[in-house]
């Protein structure tokens, strides 16, 4: 399909146009679009998508604008299409105008379908949120404070039950063989020994309230499982889909069961950690966002400029997955900048003798990282985030590159009112612990612990301390353990305690929950993945967080003159 090209001459004395512009407001995302629409997604931004010949698509920059507006407003495709059809502020927005003109007057949800496969094939996924992210950072508002947090994305599919997941994945297993043709089926089904056919998704009938028929159906379909992976175990030429069966399979297997002690394997009692929680989408996790608060599915993630409230990266990982793991794709543009300028460059990608940086152009714009321009990126740089961003490698990766860490790092806790930990006297310097009864104990080294580099066990000391009711209810007595950033974490504790430190937290974190809030605002592709797969969700995300900067664009009065991208201050 060759690329199709946006009408560039709309009549202005189109009903819809006219109609629109003397009723819309100016900060109208509609009016944004239109506006500004052949400037943020030219043909240019989209040739790589299309071939050069072949039947012309919708224009994309049409296509895109839908696409905007239908994550911003939450609809489905063929909503998106509806409204595009019917609503006169999308035809406006889309540039197309009224139904009797040169624009188009419909097309077929399909076409946002392949837009987004297109976009996830292609090596700029992200572009719509590349284009806006650029807008911004021409006309100066994206500075060098960044906001973290992230958010549940629930899944789009069920959270199964092991005799569930079990079936399911045999059932993927046998119809990825049957697809492949030839004898690979018949050989599998050969060996299912329960007699079920793993025709549907119908749970087999038993008495569920009897113990033994559930322990039954659990062993023996988990010997089905086990019997398929040993007739395939082994051959090297299977065809990929049954590769990838057979892994989620050998999986599922692997997670949810154990021995029962008496010759049959029976649901393990504990749940594991990277548990896999459904066959349709593999990928989905069970998360908590709170120690009471577990949800399935992912965890969105985004960084956010507090002044200008626009989102500058976002990323989508596994439910189970910790808020400390994304942050350095999160503030890459930060860590570029501050690498650059330890380098002897400025943030604007000058040397200190106010020349452009031969280095940024043989790195590239990758290597350099955006270069930040205007009022809003002077200042040091900063990284806010709560507590769960007060991990020791989030402030040493920040300390290391010149950020001002304002991540909230979490007291010391210990059970039912004993001492914490910082009721200790740690000294590094001289490898010792002192209690609060005054024994001072030697730290001793902890190897090969990916949590602690030492402790210090207070023993026997305990057994006649005046104060051990308040410290340990331990036999052993008490012991302090010293983790791998002690020191770097107890500077930050003592930081925090800063009034001044305080209120700039509280000014300025708050905003990123606002922005999350908004995000997630609507039913329909808000919370809940409107797709499966990681892949495909992280890039929806990343589109809402497009939508949603431009409408903030829009809100800020961002204009596009002659010289670029600058803010409205009439
Ligand atoms: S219980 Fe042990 S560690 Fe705690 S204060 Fe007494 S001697 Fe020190």
């Amino acid at each position: 399909m060759a690329l199709g090209r946006a009408s560039q001459q709309l009549d202005l004395l189109d009903p819809v146009t006219r109609f629109c512009e003397g009723t819309l407001p100016g900060n109208s995302i509609f009016v944004f679009l239109h506006q500004h629409r052949e400037v943020l997604f030219p043909d240019a931004v989209f040739t790589d998508l299309f071939a050069m010949i072949g039947r012309r698509s919708v224009p994309p920059s049409v296509v895109a604008v839908v696409m905007v507006l239908q994550r911003l407003e939450g609809l489905s495709d063929r909503e998106a299409v509806d409204r595009f059809t019917f609503d006169a502020r999308w035809r406006y927005a889309a540039g197309v105008g009224g139904w009797d003109g040169e624009g188009r007057a419909a097309f077929a949800h399909t076409v946002l379908v392949d837009m987004r496969e297109r976009l996830r094939r292609s090596d700029r996924p992200d572009r719509i949120f590349e284009v806006a992210l650029d807008a911004a950072r021409q006309a100066g508002l994206i500075g060098r404070k960044r906001v973290l947090d992230s958010t549940p994305l629930y899944d789009a599919v069920a959270t199964m039950d092991t005799v569930t997941l079990i079936r399911a994945a045999i059932r993927g297993l046998l119809g990825a063989a049957a697809a492949g043709g030839g004898d690979l089926a018949v050989g599998l089904r050969a060996v299912i020994g329960s007699g079920d056919a793993y025709a549907g998704t119908a749970k087999p009938v038993i008495d569920w309230d009897d113990p033994a028929a559930r322990g039954g159906l659990v062993d023996s379909r988990a010997r089905d499982g086990y019997a398929l992976l040993s007739v395939l175990d082994g051959m090297s030429d299977l065809p990929e889909p049954v590769r990838q069966a057979m892994r989620l399979l050998a999986t599922v297997l692997g997670q949810d069961l154990e021995d029962d002690g008496v010759g049959g394997l029976r649901i393990a009692r504990t749940v594991a950690a990277d548990r896999v929680i459904s066959t349709v989408d593999p990928e989905a996790r069970h998360g908590h966002k709170t120690s009471h608060r577990g949800f399935d599915g992912y965890k969105a993630h985004v960084a956010v400029d507090p002044d200008s409230e626009l989102i500058t990266a976002t990323a989508v990982t596994a439910g189970n997955t910790g808020d400390a793991e994304p942050v350095t794709g999160l503030i890459s543009d930060l860590l570029n900048q501050t690498r650059h300028e330890a380098a002897g460059h400025d943030s604007a990608g000058h040397d200190s003798a106010g020349h452009d940086s031969e280095l940024a152009e043989a790195e590239g714009p990758a290597a350099e990282g955006p270069a930040a321009e205007g009022p809003a990126a002077e200042g040091p740089a900063a990284c806010y985030g709560d507590s769960a961003y007060g991990a020791g490698a989030v402030l040493e990766l920040l300390e290391q590159t010149g950020i001002d860490a304002k991540t909230k790092v979490q007291p010391p806790v210990a059970a039912k009112g004993k001492f914490t930990k910082d009721a200790f006297t740690i000294d590094l310097q001289a490898h010792t612990v002192t209690c609060p009864n005054q024994v001072t104990m030697r730290i001793r080294p902890v190897r090969d612990n990916p949590r602690h580099a030492g402790r210090a066990d207070f023993g026997r000391a305990c057994a006649t301390c005046p104060l051990a009711a308040q410290c340990t209810a331990s036999k052993t007595g008490r012991s302090i353990t010293i983790g791998h950033h002690e020191a770097r974490l107890a500077a930050a504790r003592t930081r925090q305690t800063d009034p001044a430190w305080q209120a700039d937290y509280r000014a300025t974190r708050p905003k990123v929950e606002r922005k999350l809030a908004h995000l997630m605002r609507r039913r329909h592709g808000g919370r809940r993945a409107r797709m499966r797969g990681h892949t495909r969700i992280a890039a929806d995300f990343t589109l809402l967080a497009a939508a949603t900067n431009l409408a903030r664009l829009a809100v800020l009065g961002l204009n596009h003159t002659s010289t670029g991208w600058t803010l409205d201050t009439a």
